[in-house]
């Protein structure tokens, strides 16, 4: 089973998609990777998702990848004892440190770091931006506000400090349990939200030893100003539009979408497009055309992956979403132009053997019309800097772990494929040219390009580009 494209879906799993049959819906329509959101659901909940998906990876035997997406610090109000209060324009607000459930004059603001960083004037901005207040007086445990633009508050709603970095670190005590839980059961991808700093990817990258890739949420504008550490330390990113859309203005947000695809597409790191791409099939069976050109440009862009929401989560659509999020892809990977964009952007190979052979391996699967790129890999490094070449063709990632062949669910182009290792010449042709007639990537009298590392099984040693015929016999 194949995809006939090169950009990847991620389809968030929540009530209206948490059956095995409809995991395995999703997943012929085209979901690739599933994403476990830890804003909600309990532990159970999740295990039970993903012993669900890994049924239906075993039934299909295709690799699926799976993202736990962590909360991060997210800062809310507490709760009110009528459970929700409305705020009209020009009142006064308090809120405060104290437990006790709020009403029309006050809440609690359960956040020290807030008191300890706003300023007479600081706007903050309520239930993902809807109502903003400004600060009058403040000490450090309460904050007197003027409601700037009024509505209705209830229990345990976000609140956002703009153009702030809060003193916090990107996991909450919340996020270490949910980390540890996830990691025992074997999530391939954690996302990490809210991310500000460098240190905040280091600082996870230790408690993940290496049990699963990292990606950065990129939805404060100050992550923004280091922008190229953080991709550095990241293995992949994703465009949080959700709440980067609450902490800088709307017409910011496509800039930073495109400015991010670059800096993780010059790094050749996975980078994805996320929130409000399908948004008004939550509740009817067929996009906007707005929305279409939303998740076309992501892909012209070059993103290696888009996702859905509360459009396969909660939504009444999800196999709909899904499947207009495949169409739409594959019609742009189809245009003439998208492959013209791809050239005339091509990344500069990095002064390293790998990504000299990488960028033969494109040139020559290009000019001889080979069906596919076979890279043998262990870290799965090989296939990712050959997706950074963005190549016209699939690129296949064989490797003895099964861990790696996951992850790649999440990579531009990339078909993870779990086989033997490779210890010569012949089996090396022999394998990569089996397993590409086997799922249907090339056919007999069509040529594909195989790349590998001598001494064979040795990390880091790329340095072989060999071009194979597919026989019969394969
Ligand atoms: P969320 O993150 O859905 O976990 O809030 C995505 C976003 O903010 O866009
Ligand atoms: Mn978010």
């Amino acid at each position: 089973m194949k995809r006939d494209r090169h950009a990847k879906i991620i389809a968030t799993l929540g009530p209206a998609s948490s059956t095995p049959q409809a995991i395995e819906a999703l997943f012929r329509a085209g979901a690739d990777v599933f994403r476990l959101n830890f804003s909600h659901g309990t532990h159970d909940d999740h295990r039970a998702r993903y012993e669900m998906i890994r049924q239906v990876e075993a039934s299909i035997g295709r690799p699926i990848g799976i993202l736990l997406d962590l909360q991060g610090p997210k800062l809310r109000v507490g709760q009110f004892a009528a459970g929700k209060i409305e705020l009209a324009p020009g009142q006064e607000f308090r809120f405060d440190m104290d437990k006790t459930p709020g009403d029309e004059t006050r809440a609690c603001l359960p956040h020290p770091e807030i008191f300890s960083i706003i300023q007479v004037g600081t706007e903050l901005l309520l239930d993902d931006g809807k109502i903003r207040v400004r600060v009058e007086n403040h000490g450090p445990d309460y904050a007197n506000v003027r409601v700037l633009t009024g509505g209705p508050l209830s229990d345990r709603k976000g609140l956002n400090v703009p153009g702030e970095a809060l003193p916090i670190s990107a996991l909450s005590d919340k996020d270490r349990s949910d980390l540890e839980f996830g990691l025992s059961l074997g999530v391939d991808i954690v996302a990490l939200s809210f991310v500000q700093r460098p240190e905040d990817v280091a600082e996870a990258r230790k408690l993940v030893a290496g049990r699963a890739l990292i990606l950065s949420k990129l939805e404060k504008p100050q992550a923004i100003d280091f922008l190229d550490e953080i991709v550095e330390l990241s293995d992949a990113i994703m465009v949080a539009r959700g709440d980067l859309g609450v902490e800088c203005p709307p017409e910011v947000v496509p800039i930073l979408q495109k400015r991010i695809i670059e800096t993780c597409r010059h790094q050749g790191k996975p980078v994805v497009v996320a929130t409000q791409m399908l948004e008004s099939m939550i509740s009817a069976p067929a996009p906007t055309r707005a929305e279409a050109s939303d998740v076309a440009t992501a892909v012209y862009d070059g993103a290696d992956a888009v996702m859905l929401s509360a459009e396969t989560a909660s939504g009444k659509y999800p196999l709909e979403a899904v499947s207009i999020m495949n169409k739409i892809i594959c019609s742009v990977e189809r245009d003439g132009y998208y492959q013209r964009i791809m050239d005339a952007r091509a990344e500069e190979p990095e002064t390293t053997a790998a990504d000299a052979i990488c960028a033969a391996a494109r040139q020559v699967s290009a000019t001889i019309g080979a069906k596919a790129i076979v890279t043998f890999t262990s870290s799965g490094s090989t296939t990712l800097r050959a997706a950074r070449q963005r190549p016209p063709v699939p690129i296949l990632c064989l490797t003895a772990d099964i861990k790696v062949a996951r992850r790649m669910a999440l990579v531009w182009g990339a078909h993870g494929v779990v086989t033997a290792d490779i210890s010569s010449f012949a089996d090396m042709v022999q394998s990569g040219c089996r397993i590409a007639h086997r799922d249907e990537f090339a056919h007999a009298g069509e040529r594909v390009v195989i790349i590998a590392g001598v001494p064979f099984g040795t990390p880091g040693t790329t340095n072989i580009l060999r071009i194979a015929w597919i026989s019969d016999q394969h």
